[in-house]
């Protein structure tokens, strides 16, 4: 367990590693194995519950790759440009007729081959000749302009695996197949509690000392994203009792709790209390800025994750741990963040062994290098930090400090879903 020097022991004891955390949550996490059909136009996003063969070669036919015309590559010409007689059209989605040998069939793209042609001229390189045929230049390569039967997939192949997130290209495929559905896993039911006295739901109305609840919203926003069913279970008080019992209340009809606040060491703070008397806390605390301190607790087998309050460390900790606990509790394959390497125009300190998340803006400069500047100010508290820059700069645990020309890695708010 990598350990931290001062700060993890005034919290009581040893911090995780984000990995090491997200590895026991995976662990302790059983995946929904129930699977429902979906129509192609519902199934962008959703996880693939079986593999998927080709069940049809693609292209399904050899067909012309432009417009043209089509020869015998027998017949090429080898020296010099020479005349073809022209017998036969042939346009996309019709039927070809064979090829009289030592003619010239016009061809659309699309088209299929006539039998006997295996090779088209580009029309723009072709002349029409006084005798009504075409003119074909010397040099085109035997099998020219020409997609092959089975070229871009075999039939039988396996092309979407089980655990495939589908993307709308992966959607195009099974087009592309002719089906018209997918069996994909079915989704998560996630409940999103947020927590403190402090909060006000936005449409009610808002006491001088309070705030509207931002990271219910922000949450919920990301669940879906994620192609979660969620539950808006609204704002619990600060009180282990009724923490607890609300809790205890949506266990069974969700496949994951997600809090927001009251996850820290205050004497406000009863998430994880509540977690302990309404079920097991599994771990607390890792080792990761914005965030720390996460919980994670199982209640009537139902895995929980409490998040932190302030909404930056809510978004980050949302990322980089409950979005991998979402996609093991879909049985999805593990979709690790890749940082784009970037330069740094920023000094900054960290502290060894810890994972931190700064926010950044990014610029391309004139000679073309993309550089990380960082926001001007840190608090975990500022909406305005996620809302106005572009993404993530992420530095890692061995890190220890930044200066400006260092490369370091940057996550796009765009691709961390
Ligand atoms: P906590 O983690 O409960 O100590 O909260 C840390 C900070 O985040 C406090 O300033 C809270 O008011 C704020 N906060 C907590 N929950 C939310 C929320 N749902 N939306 C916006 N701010 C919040
Ligand atoms: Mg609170």
């Amino acid at each position: 367990m990598a350990q931290l020097s001062d700060d993890c022991f005034a919290f009581g004891g040893p911090m995780m590693s984000v990995d090491e955390a997200v590895g026991i949550i995976a662990a302790r996490v059983t995946k929904v194995d129930e699977v429902e059909t979906v129509s192609l136009v519902d199934a962008d996003g959703r996880v693939l519950a079986r593999n998927l063969a080709a069940p049809l070669a693609l292209p399904p036919f050899t067909n012309s790759a432009v417009d043209g015309y089509a020869v015998a590559s027998r017949d090429l010409p080898r020296d010099e440009a020479r005349s073809f007689p022209l017998a036969g059209r042939v346009q996309a989605g019709a039927a070809a007729s064979a090829a009289q040998p030592g003619h010239a069939v016009r061809i659309f793209t699309g088209a299929p081959m006539p039998e006997g042609t295996d090779t088209v001229f580009m029309q723009e390189d072709v002349q029409l000749d006084d005798a009504g045929g075409v003119v074909l230049p010397a040099g085109l390569k035997p099998g020219a302009n020409v997609r092959p039967a089975g070229e871009d997939i075999s039939e039988g192949a396996v092309v979407l695996r089980a655990g495939q997130r589908l993307r709308p290209q992966d959607v195009a495929l099974a087009a592309a197949f002719g089906l018209t559905q997918l069996e994909v896993v079915r989704r998560l039911r996630v409940a999103v509690f947020s927590t403190g006295n402090e909060l006000a739901t936005p449409g009610s109305p808002r006491a001088a000392p309070q705030l509207f609840d931002s990271n219910r919203f922000m949450l919920m926003a990301l669940l879906k994203r994620l192609g979660c069913a969620v539950s808006d279970l609204g704002i619990l008080r600060d009180e282990r009792i009724s923490l607890a019992d609300g809790l205890k209340q949506v266990a069974s009809r969700h496949d994951l709790i997600l809090t927001t606040g009251g996850v820290s060491t205050g004497d406000e703070d009863h998430v994880k209390a509540a977690v302990e008397s309404a079920g097991s806390l599994v771990l607390w605390r890792m080792a990761i800025k914005p965030g720390r301190p996460v919980a994670m607790g199982i209640i009537d087998g139902t895995p929980l994750i409490g998040l932190p309050g302030n909404p930056v460390a809510s978004f980050v900790t949302f990322v980089h741990v409950v979005r991998p606990t979402v996609l093991a509790l879909l049985g999805a394959m593990p979709a690790p963040l890749v940082a784009l390497p970037v330069r740094a125009t920023f000094t900054y300190k960290k502290k060894l062994g810890r994972r931190e998340y700064v926010r950044v803006f990014l610029r391309r400069r004139e000679d073309g290098v993309l550089e990380a500047q960082k926001f001007p100010r840190e608090g975990a508290g500022l909406l305005s930090s996620l809302v106005e820059t572009d993404g993530l700069a992420e530095l890692g645990e061995a890190v220890t400090k930044v200066e400006p020309g260092d490369t370091i890695g940057f996550l796009f708010y765009a691709g961390l879903l």
